[in-house]
């Protein structure tokens, strides 16, 4: 998955934003000192813009969201800011932008960045219901674009916007979302054939981002390649299982037989004999390392005591791995969000995925890895679903909260039918992803 020439091309042209107008600089200085005392008697169109990211939720809605906000930022050369009420600092280092920052400084003039929603004044949404908005953008001190779940109809005609009618203007651009929007971005008439230019192929945009823009601290990368050398590296083939168990979808044993059936269906793991095998010899036998993800470790125990009570039928070693359990989901913890991301990329590592419908959680985990996972359908009344899991059409992740809006045709459409490579997730039928037609 090789970044087009295009795309090179585009970043090498961002990149001095950075050190121009991120944080410490005096332009950043003269900006923010502008936010501050701000007095309504408009600004002067400055060479720095930006973008800041206001990312909430667990970490792989965190990772998916500033990815696509960068991807945005560079399509309107805006420099990318992510408000530093989160561990992203701690767990990603500051490439691509070395001696600068891509974090928001603490004295930003908005404190709770948090508690913005899509009714201030400020927001795209009301701006973009007012005839008079270019002119108003000029006397706002920011425009605040509301992307969460909640947000309205209004909120989201921003996935159409053409910046040049007034969002142009703003300085200041605050963003709350806490997904991947890219799918989005290439249903935009005003985007589209830049990122036709920056993405011959449509499937592997989030891993090329992804790779360009998160780069784990040291203490991560540690985390990292112990847990890969000792348990992962020396195995003939590497299988990933990704857990993630919803709210309600508890006791679990569905959703064990859902994995099983998964695994022994799609070949992905070996049928085991029922009578034990008289003293077969495993030497020189092919190895195969499982590496499951999970909040609970009941799926990591039940697997491996599967393969440790019973004998292949393949003759294969099992060995199955469990990095963390940590039981419950926290936010803002730096060592439980270093254990997260951790696992997050040593999922990438793995040969074959298979990763829960639904979570942000595995689609950066096999969105890291370049790797097409196969995909457990979320089940419905504790009832493990049929079939158990189907492979991806594409390792794009899924956008949740998509526009229902043809741009062009001004009118509610199907999202999932306009352009050939935006098509309906496979875990969620009506959300969006992209793929690289045939
Ligand atoms: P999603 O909720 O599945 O979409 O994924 P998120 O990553 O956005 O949020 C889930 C959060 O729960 C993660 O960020 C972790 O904090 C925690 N979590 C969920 N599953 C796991 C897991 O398998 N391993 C670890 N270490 N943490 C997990």
């Amino acid at each position: 998955w090789s970044p087009s020439a295009h795309l090179i091309k585009r970043l090498r042209q961002h990149e001095p934003l950075q050190p121009q107008c991120g944080p410490g600089t005096e332009a950043y200085r003269a900006v923010a000192a502008r936010f501050r005392s701000w007095r309504r008697n408009g600004t002067k169109d400055g060479v720095c813009r930006y973008l800041v990211l206001v990312p909430y939720r667990g970490l792989g809605n965190r990772i998916l969201a500033a990815a696509s906000a960068f991807l945005y930022a560079v399509l309107t050369d805006r420099v990318q800011l992510l408000d530093g009420n989160t561990s992203m600092g701690e767990i990603f280092s500051c490439e691509p932008f070395p001696g600068t920052s891509w974090l928001l400084p603490q004295h930003f003039p908005i404190s709770k960045l948090h508690n913005l929603t899509g009714d201030v004044r400020e927001s795209y949404r009301n701006l973009v219901q007012n005839d008079s908005a270019a002119s108003l953008v000029s006397r706002l001190p920011y425009v605040f674009v509301d992307l969460d779940h909640s947000c309205t109809y209004h909120d989201k005609l921003f996935c159409c916007d053409d910046e040049r009618q007034f969002l142009r203007r703003a300085p200041w651009l605050l963003m709350r979302t806490d997904g991947y929007f890219v799918p989005a971005l290439f249903l935009n008439p005003a985007h589209q054939d830049e990122l036709d230019r920056m993405f011959p192929r449509k499937d592997s945009v989030f891993y090329l981002l992804a790779h360009y823009l998160f780069h784990p601290t040291n203490k991560v990368w540690g985390l990292i390649t112990r847990f890969h050398s000792s348990y992962l590296r020396d195995s003939d083939e590497r299988l990933g299982i990704q857990v993630r168990v919803f709210d309600g979808d508890t006791p679990f044993q569905h959703i064990l037989d859902q994995i099983l059936a998964c695994t022994s269906q799609e070949h992905l793991l070996p049928d085991v004999v029922t009578q034990e095998p008289l003293r077969r010899s495993m030497a020189g036998a092919r190895s195969k390392a499982v590496l499951t993800t999970c909040l609970s470790s009941w799926s990591y125990e039940n697997i491996r005591w599967k393969y440790w009570q019973s004998a292949t039928a393949t003759v294969e070693v099992v060995s199955v791995y469990q990095q963390s359990h940590e039981e419950h989901q926290l936010s803002g913890y730096t060592t439980h969000d270093m254990k997260a991301v951790a696992e997050m990329y040593l999922l990438g590592m793995t040969d074959k995925i298979v990763t829960s419908g639904w979570s942000t959680f595995g689609y950066v985990g096999h969105g890291l890895g370049g790797l097409t996972p196969w995909i457990m359908f979320r089940p419905e009344n504790h009832t493990t679903p049929y079939p158990p899991c189907r492979r991806a059409k594409s390792m794009e992740p899924c956008m949740h909260g998509p526009p229902f809006y043809d741009c062009r045709a001004k009118h509610g459409a199907d999202t999932g039918k306009l352009v050939p490579h935006v098509q309906h997730c496979e875990d969620m039928s009506l959300r969006l992803k992209l793929v690289h037609p045939e």
